[in-house]
């Protein structure tokens, strides 16, 4: 397991370059999160030894309990002074989120990626506030129209924002968008580009802060157009964990 995901990400790393490059951009400027919800908890603690420290899940419960083991084997590494000490992981939320759940996932999250409606960014409010914390978000847009897709269409995106920008204890960041699921590179170029123009216009109208910066968009099929159109965060799964089945990685847990 330990092999293949090295391999697997000096790949991204190679494949990240040259689409910053490709685009003029500084590759050190794209981050991408490791989303970990295919994968157990033995691969999640390498890739932190492996100094990826952005994960992302997709499910509240999931992303709780995860941190709460990884935290929780990270002290116990401490205490006994093992191996050299890593930094601690920064959990992004990047599926949809219930009202109802989000009690359960203050206070284990650094980023959540999907607001999608005002009811919840106004909850968010209030119980941020009640807990005097502060939370990085991203505004999820439906990019592409598709009519099932999650996110705010892009006609009340600026409506959206307008309300957003006034809750002090809510930090937009940025956009967050999928792409819909294709190979044809001129349409996941033409979505990504729509989500940038949305952020460049945001941005010359003054109507957002200086922390709104980023623009997650881009997934195993399709990061490389999302990094030529602007992405500075990237979402990968598959292709981190290309070859890493559940049932390897759980044998290489037992010969540790
Ligand atoms: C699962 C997931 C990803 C990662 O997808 P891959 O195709 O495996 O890279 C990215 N973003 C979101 C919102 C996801 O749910």
């Amino acid at each position: 397991m330990k092999r293949k995901l090295s391999e697997n990400l000096k790949r991204i790393h190679e494949r990240i370059g040259a689409a910053a490059e490709a685009s003029g951009r500084d590759p050190n400027a794209i981050r991408f999160i490791a989303v970990t919800k295919t994968v157990e908890m033995d691969v999640i603690r390498h890739l932190v030894h492996l100094g990826l420290t952005d994960l992302g899940e997709s499910r509240v419960q999931q992303l709780v309990k995860r941190n709460g083991m990884l935290n929780e084997f990270l002290a116990r590494q401490r205490r006994r002074s093992e191996g050299k000490p890593v930094a601690a992981p920064n959990w992004h939320m990047i599926g949809t989120l219930q009202r109802n759940k989000i009690k359960h996932l203050l206070g284990h999250v650094n980023m959540l990626h999907s607001v999608d409606n005002l009811r919840l960014a106004e909850d968010l409010e209030s119980q941020l506030a009640r807990r005097d914390e502060s939370l990085d978000v991203l505004l999820e847009v439906n990019a592409s129209g598709e009519k099932v897709k999650a996110g705010v269409a892009v006609g009340a995106v600026e409506h959206i924002i307008e309300h957003l920008r006034v809750l002090p204890h809510v930090r937009l960041c940025g956009l967050m968008t999928l792409a819909p699921l294709t190979k044809d590179e001129r349409v996941l170029r033409g979505v990504f580009a729509r989500l940038r123009e949305i952020f460049e216009d945001l941005t010359t109208h003054h109507q957002v802060g200086p922390e709104f910066q980023h623009l997650s968009m881009g997934m195993s099929n399709d990061f490389e157009e999302a990094i030529l159109e602007g992405a500075t965060i990237v979402r990968l799964g598959t292709a981190l964990f290309d070859g890493i089945s559940a049932e390897a990685s759980s044998a290489d847990a037992t010969d540790r």
